[in-house]
């Protein structure tokens, strides 16, 4: 067996992952070896600027084996690793140090996401340490852009996922991507139903996921009632952006202050707490995290109720359970005030793009004078009846959508497993009755091993729960839905719980 020291450029593999181009380095101090007989070296992959503790009959040394480990992989991540370890290894030829190893900046802007080979293994981060050091610099690259401005209208945030996307894009490709949305333009590819009560209509298929739909510009007319908005977090503060730019009077209240600063740019007014959103506006939107979050901004101090009075509307657009539902409707209707709740379909792009779709229930005349609002937040709203039906139909096809991404981790956890190029499997998937934008934008979340929040995991961990518990209550056996919720719940006990809802494959191929 060749002995490796440090500074020998190799092939290194964790579990679950493809052999990938690194260089054993020197240990860092502060990552504790993990406990174990095994020999190990301290490796720095390329591509990723990671560093991992790993065995030594996981590594191999990289020319001998770069034949057989250099074609097996198509990934757009693994090939720019594969192009960084050859020009380390051609200026090494020449004389010249490879300083790439220490220097590289992370594509990620927090540094906090993941990369294909960061399990198993304490990682660290220390490029911003590393770059203070007095070592020759190499010149930063821009970073990539992950997520589209929102005058961008195409939704590729990546190389990888863009190549799928394009595929279904091909023909669908927005007419005008460079028009810039005014203040009172929205994008939509329908007029909202805002009259018939539709639970007959053909259901809308957009899922919670980057979508694919075509968007065309419409005119909102603002309501001239004064409008509040309590929670911004990844949807609201899109949410009550879209409402500001389409000429809404609006003002904002998060319990962390600091997220209201962009909406107060764009436009809007501070509130000092819920209570004095309410006092200072006629209908006031709610969109928090969950139910215990909702009964806080209701009944807790300076909350809701303290503000509310005769006439005045309360919309949460939360997903939350029936029950609570109805607890904080009969609260605010004891104050003498009208209540809706209405859920939402589609994530954080959706959010965006104003192209949510809107599951109302509940009190009639306050749904009616929504109308502008939820025609800046989303393509398509339906009333669904009475209370209750919004939170009962979002969580049912919330539950639909985690058991589907449970399946989708399983299968591809299985294909890699089972020797399969996942990248070919996904496109494969992208070509037949599978195809969505489900499949598309979190098969790439997962192949590119990088999961920044849209549907945050412990959301979907919470819908299945709550999706459970309407199942308990109805004695309907929901076996799927219950096998993954337990992942949900085993990726959130990881540490998961605040990445994408995509994060379930780290439970899965654990
Ligand atoms: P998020 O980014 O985690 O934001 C959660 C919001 O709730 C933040 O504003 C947070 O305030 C607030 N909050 C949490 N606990 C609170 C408390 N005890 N008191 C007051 N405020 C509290 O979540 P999100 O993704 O925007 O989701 C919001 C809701 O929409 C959830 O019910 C989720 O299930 C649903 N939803 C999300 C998506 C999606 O794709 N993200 C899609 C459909 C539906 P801080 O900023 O202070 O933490």
């Amino acid at each position: 067996m060749t002995t490796l020291k440090v500074g020998d450029f190799v092939w290194a593999k964790m579990t679950g992952y493809p052999y990938w181009p690194g260089k054993i380095v020197e240990e860092d101090k502060d990552v504790k070896k993990p406990k174990g007989k095994s020999e190990m070296h301290y490796v720095r992959f390329y591509g990723t600027g990671d560093h991992a503790w790993t065995k030594v009959e996981l590594i191999k040394p990289y020319e001998e084996n770069k034949e057989t480990f250099s074609v097996a992989n198509k990934r757009p991540n693994f090939i720019d690793a594969v192009k960084e370890i050859e020009h380390a290894s051609e200026r090494r030829g020449k004389g010249i140090p490879d300083t790439s190893s220490e220097e590289e900046e992370s594509e990620d802007e927090n540094g906090s996401d993941d990369e294909p080979l960061s399990k198993h293994a304490k990682i660290t981060s220390k490029k911003a340490e590393k770059t203070t050091k007095s070592t020759p610099k190499r010149r930063k690259q821009p970073k990539k852009q992950n997520y589209p401005s929102r005058e961008q209208l195409t939704l590729h945030h990546h190389d990888l996922s863009h190549y799928l996307l394009t595929r279904s894009l091909e023909n669908n490709t927005p007419q005008n991507a460079a028009h810039k949305p005014s203040s009172y333009n929205r994008f939509s590819s329908d007029t909202p139903d805002i009259k018939l009560p539709s639970s007959r209509r053909s259901p809308d298929t957009t899922a919670d996921a980057d979508s694919t739909t075509q968007y065309i510009p419409r005119e909102v007319m603002a309501t001239d009632k004064k409008i509040g908005f309590i929670g911004l977090g990844i949807m609201g503060s899109s949410m009550a952006r879209n409402l500001v730019e389409t000429g809404h009077d609006v003002t904002v209240w998060n319990r962390t202050q600091d997220k209201c600063t962009s909406v107060i740019k764009a436009g809007a007014k501070q509130g000092s707490s819920p209570a004095d959103v309410v006092q200072q506006c006629d209908i006031i939107f709610s969109c928090v995290a969950d139910p215990n979050a909702v009964r806080d901004i209701v009944i807790g101090n300076y909350g809701v109720l303290q503000g509310m009075s005769s006439g005045k509307g309360f919309v949460d657009m939360s997903t939350i359970d029936v029950d609570t539902v109805k607890e904080i409707a009969e609260a605010i209707c004891m104050r003498g005030g009208r209540y809706l709740e209405a859920p939402v379909n589609g994530s954080k792009k959706e959010a965006e793009h104003g192209q949510l779709v809107i599951l109302a229930a509940g009190d009639r005349s306050l749904y009616m004078d929504c109308y502008s609002s939820f025609e800046a937040m989303g393509k398509k709203t339906f009333f669904l009846g009475e209370l209750g039906n919004g939170a009962k139909n979002k969580m049912i096809m919330s539950m639909m959508m985690g058991s589907f991404m449970a399946s989708i981790s399983e299968s591809l956890s299985l294909a890699e497993k089972a020797g399969l190029d996942q990248y070919t499997l996904l496109e494969i998937l992208n070509m037949g009755a599978l195809s969505c934008p489900l499949v598309k934008s979190k098969g790439a979340a997962v192949l590119e091993g990088h999961f920044p929040a849209n549907f945050p995991l412990r959301h979907m961990q919470k819908d299945l729960r709550l999706g459970l518990q309407i199942g308990e209550e109805l004695e309907q056996p929901l076996h799927i839905a219950g096998a993954s919720n337990e992942l949900y719940k085993r990726s959130k006990a990881m540490g998961y719980g605040d990445r994408d809802m995509a994060c379930v494959y780290r439970a899965v191929n654990a």
